[in-house]
């Protein structure tokens, strides 16, 4: 099982999942209200048409029923001012997973170079460690913490500098917030894609949830191509093997069901 947010048609990544022998796929579409748009005039817009989004999604589990599990996801963008806005969307509709992911910090988005312009590296990523801790704190209607390290994908060096050692002062309150709101954890392989050689959030930090009592693994791929759905799959799941984990988390109806691994 997989989610995925996509820009690939979904019936594309339903082909792509069965093709992978796959029973079960989790779409999570994106939704980031209020997106900063200054960087460039050809900023993507993320604000999802989720009524659209979710009469798509009931077509095509009518038309694939039987052959593979559908369900219907969104990966919501937490920004401190949005949460009303956020507490109030979460209800509008039926979904089986909501993840929340920090995109937008301090109203801008680390995958610009601005972000980290006129401070050091460090500091840029301990922002955006930060405001996660504050959105979470703000707003804990989420069942996953989508990609918690997403900011070291655009670092000026990536994780050449970076640990979750020299980072546990503002990682592990994360953690340990996730874990005591019964939040799960998303282990997302975009990071290998990316070319950390580490997935999001990187091993360490698997690791160092679990040794603070988390048990809530969910896997995701940011899959925007049928070619990274499912995009290694086999080595997260090795990881959290080796990380001591014996299962993953399928959120349906928003409550987990929990996966063997291996
Ligand atoms: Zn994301």
């Amino acid at each position: 099982m997989f989610s995925s947010d996509c820009d690939t048609d979904m019936e594309a990544l339903i082909k792509a999942a069965l093709s992978r022998s796959l029973t079960t796929l989790c779409f999570t579409e994106h939704m980031d209200r209020d997106y900063p748009q200054s960087d460039s005039s050809s900023a993507p817009e993320f604000f999802l048409d989720t009524d659209a989004y979710r009469a798509r999604y009931l077509e095509l589990k009518d038309k694939y029923e039987g052959t593979i599990e559908l369900l219907f996801g969104v990966e919501l963008g937490m920004q401190p001012h949005l949460v009303d806005w956020n507490i109030n969307y979460v209800n509008q509709y039926p979904f089986d997973l909501v993840i929340g992911s920090a995109h937008t910090i301090g109203r801008r988005d680390p995958y610009y170079a601005s972000f980290f312009e006129g401070r050091s590296e460090e500091d840029a990523y301990n922002e955006y460690f930060d405001e996660t801790l504050l959105d979470i704190q703000l707003f804990d209607d989420i069942d996953t913490l989508g990609h918690l390290d997403y900011v070291v994908r655009y670092g000026p060096n990536k994780n050449r500098e970076y640990s979750y050692d020299r980072y546990r002062e503002h990682l592990d309150p994360i953690l340990k917030l996730l874990i005591e709101k019964g939040i799960a954890l998303e282990i997302n392989s975009a990071g290998y894609r990316k070319g950390l050689g580490e997935p999001n959030p990187c091993k360490d930090i698997v690791m160092r949830y679990k040794e603070l009592g988390g048990e809530l693994i969910t896997i995701g791929s940011d899959a925007h191509s049928t070619e990274a759905l499912a995009y290694d799959f086999d080595r997260i799941e090795k990881l959290l093997l080796e990380c001591g984990y014996k299962y993953h988390a399928v959120f349906k109806q928003r409550r987990p069901v929990l996966y063997p691994l291996g």
